[in-house]
């Protein structure tokens, strides 16, 4: 596709694929008028009369075809340029919403000189006539496939253009210092020295703000990917009232009985924001029947592929033979500890029941236990204690900052995270360039190339294949 030729008229179902009660049919470009005027007959039009209709107004009357046979009963809402979407004319047909009349309302709007949309056509316009930057784009393309409040949240703090404004502002800076080094290179004779060590100061300023940008990318892809989080410990140590603890439930089963958990069992709760699902496992040990042998397996495999494994001990009693044979399952045993099969996440150590335990210290546990977990918590899962911290210890293992969640609350996607990365790196060849005393024009060139970089995440600097790859993910109709 090219992006230079926004002249065709293009149309699409732009509400979901499952049969609703009402669908809408939008068409946007030049002549989203006249193919209206050819489509729609208004209820209380004179006949021969040419419609001419005002922008946000809305209309009623017939969708027709061939021979003014009609083909649905619609509301017609008109948007004028600028004033709509698109920043183009849009017509919108809210017709009945059976796959039938969507596609009939359709297809005669493309008989009448639409061409259909492709995916995220609709959005892409809005970009390229100035009404979105690339970030804004994206958001909205966030904000539709959101599955938490944080998530969307987060999608409209981009869409409000945050992602763009801190953008633009280390451009602002970038620009600058490029146009104060193009001066001395043009007129080197007139202007003073280059003060290097502000040029240096200016451009680690811009690094730091980068990176303080960057660090919005974890919380972002836990927005919007969520956090498995297995339970494991040996039969008794409180993983399912950990888990009822959590989540105010009574989801799990919890007995006094030694390996009742036998299926996982799954709960859903929200840390900082991030959609976590905690996998209470059945016990893991040495079973003697098939039975507790096939939850070993299970704990096991649900642990390998959780994004976090907590490990649950029971404090009163210490580190037991038990949980050690838990630990050897999911780490490895002694000496080599090479089981290919071991856990590769982060692990936090939760020592429950800590009402009954007064004396638990971490310093009783052997030395690999201790280098195993990022992170050791105590619980009173009885009493609900101990949550918070464990809330924490979890976003510390992941590397979460806890201001990334409260402060400007966008975070950068995947794309902006490559492009602000690259931008990072011509940044520390400038670094280079400045501390090895090479010319000038050595420094802009990388300069350049931040510069480059950085209108990327905004759409300042865009190729078709940027276009391509981030509309591409839309759906038709967006
Ligand atoms: P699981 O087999 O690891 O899932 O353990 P359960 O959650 O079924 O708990 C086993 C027993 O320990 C139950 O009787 C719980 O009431 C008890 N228990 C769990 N957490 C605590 C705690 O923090 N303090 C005390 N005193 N008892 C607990
Ligand atoms: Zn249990």
């Amino acid at each position: 596709p090219t992006y230079e030729s926004a002249e065709d008229t293009i149309a699409a179902v732009v509400t979901g694929a499952q049969q609703s009660a009402v669908a809408i049919i939008r068409i946007s470009g030049s002549a989203a008028v006249p193919i209206a005027r050819k489509v729609f007959q208004q209820q209380s039009s004179q006949n021969g009369q040419i419609w001419n209709p005002q922008s946000h107004r809305v209309y009623f009357g017939h969708v027709v075809g061939d021979k003014d046979t009609i083909l649905d009963e619609v509301l017609c809402l008109v948007m004028l340029s600028p004033k709509s979407y698109t920043c183009e004319d849009v017509v919108e047909f809210q017709c009945h919403g059976g796959p039938v009349c969507c596609q009939r309302v359709l297809n005669t709007c493309v008989r009448a000189g639409a061409r259909l949309a492709r995916p995220g056509e609709f959005t892409l316009r809005a970009f390229l006539n100035g009404r979105l930057d690339l970030s804004q784009a994206e958001s909205v393309l966030q904000l539709v496939e959101s599955r938490t409040a944080a998530a969307a949240d987060s999608a409209l703090a981009g869409l409000k253009g945050g992602i763009g404004d801190e953008i633009r502002s280390l451009r602002k800076i970038c620009i600058d210092l490029v146009a104060e080094l193009e001066a001395r290179l043009d007129f080197e004779e007139d202007l003073p020295e280059v003060d290097k060590s502000r040029l240096a100061s200016d451009v680690a300023a811009l690094q730091h703000g980068i990176e303080c940008t960057l660090k919005t990318a974890q919380h972002g892809r836990l927005l919007r990917q969520g956090l498995q989080v297995a339970i494991v410990g040996r039969p008794n140590v409180g993983k399912s009232s950990l888990l009822n603890a959590w989540t105010g439930t009574d989801r799990a089963i919890v007995t006094a009985i030694p390996g009742t958990t036998r299926d996982i069992v799954e709960a859903g709760v929200t840390v900082n924001g991030v959609p976590v699902t905690l996998l209470d496992t059945a016990g893991i040990w040495d079973g003697s029947n098939i039975v507790e042998q096939i939850g070993i397996e299970r704990s096991s495999k649900t642990a390998l592929a959780a994004d976090i494994v907590l490990m649950v001990i029971d404090a009163a009693e210490g580190w037991m033979p038990g949980d050690a044979e838990v630990f050897h399952q999911l780490w490895g045993k002694p000496p080599s500890r090479t089981s290919s099969a071991n856990v590769k996440g982060p692990a936090i150590l939760v020592a429950n029941k800590m009402d009954k335990a007064g004396d638990f210290s971490a310093a009783s546990l052997p030395l690999v236990v201790k280098e195993q977990f990022g992170q050791i918590v105590t619980t009173c899962a009885l009493e609900s204690k101990g949550l918070d911290a464990l809330e924490d210890a979890m976003m510390a293992v992941l590397g979460v900052e806890q201001v990334s969640s409260q402060g400007h609350g966008w975070a950068v996607n995947q794309r902006q995270c490559e492009a602000l990365v690259r931008a990072h790196e011509s940044l520390m060849k400038v670094s280079e360039t400045i501390n090895q005393d090479l010319p000038i024009d050595f420094w802009t060139i990388d300069l350049r190339g931040a510069l480059v970089s950085l209108g990327e995440v905004t759409g300042d600097e865009v190729t078709e294949e940027i276009l391509d790859a981030v509309f591409g993910n839309f759906c038709i109709g967006k």
